[in-house]
């Protein structure tokens, strides 16, 4: 398989605090990788150093063959990483369609396209974000980052704080995604829901990457010892 992200040895700090000592990873094309670990392990940091909405240090850093290192965030946008951020961060006081038309890049991802993913979306295309319900938001969320066609979806906690049942909603539109040949890098605290959809899970400790590996293979011991499961 083609390695479409490949990081090695990432470090990045927060002024004089160093929060990443070492972080690998890779995605290959069409795979799901699962950024895993305890809260404050760094996988937040790590997505925002890859991001490039951070500064940052790396053997390599590699996303579709450019070295992202090089680059602005704007540009590594640009390139197809789609980012659906911690904490939704949708516009506030702009509509659903206006949210998504502002994000929007050419491709085969348009407003049609999201509201077949999420039928909410276009029930309520001219609702405020302000007004949607977490989950909505959360949905409005990922509309936004697959209409910019990403190569690469990096969901940060994306069914973090919501009902179950919406939860599930957000799980199936994941699986989709993946059905659909869609390359993912996701943090996700369901250890159930992670085992059934990533092909690969990467784990994080102290900043550093300390497992890597299916999740069929994880041991009840190292997911109690990294994981707290
Ligand atoms: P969580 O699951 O709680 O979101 P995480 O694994 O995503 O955790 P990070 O948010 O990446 O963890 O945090 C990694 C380390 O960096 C922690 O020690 C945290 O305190 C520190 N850190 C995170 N954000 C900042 C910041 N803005 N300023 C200073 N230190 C920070």
């Amino acid at each position: 398989m083609t390695a479409l992200l490949e990081i090695e040895d990432l470090t990045a700090s927060y002024g004089p605090v160093q929060a990443l000592f070492g972080v690998s990873l890779s995605v290959a094309e069409g795979e799901v990788v699962a950024l895993m670990g305890r809260n404050g392990m760094g996988k937040t940091t790590t997505i925002r150093a890859l991001m490039r909405m951070m500064p940052a240090n790396a053997r390599r850093l590699a996303f579709a063959g450019h070295d992202l290192g090089a680059l602005p965030s704007h540009r590594a946008a640009r390139l197809g990483l789609g980012l659906v951020p911690e904490g939704r961060r949708c516009f506030a006081p702009l509509s659903v369609a206006e949210n998504i038309a502002v994000a929007a890049r050419p491709g085969s991802w348009d407003m049609t396209r999201v509201c077949t993913l999420f039928p909410r979306l276009g029930e309520r295309r001219d609702q405020l974000a302000a007004t949607l319900s977490g989950g909505e938001q959360q949905m409005l969320a990922i509309a936004r980052a697959l209409v910019t066609n990403p190569r690469l979806l990096v969901l940060d906690e994306a069914t973090e704080g919501l009902a179950p049942v919406v939860r599930q909603e957000i799980w199936t539109a994941i699986r989709a995604l993946k059905a659909d040949g869609l390359s993912i890098l996701l943090v996700d605290k369901s250890l159930k829901e992670l085992r059934a959809i990533a092909d690969r899970a990467v784990i994080v400790e102290r900043g550093q990457t300390v497992w890597t590996g299916t999740l069929d293979a994880l041991s009840p011991d190292q997911a109690d010892r990294w994981l707290g499961v």
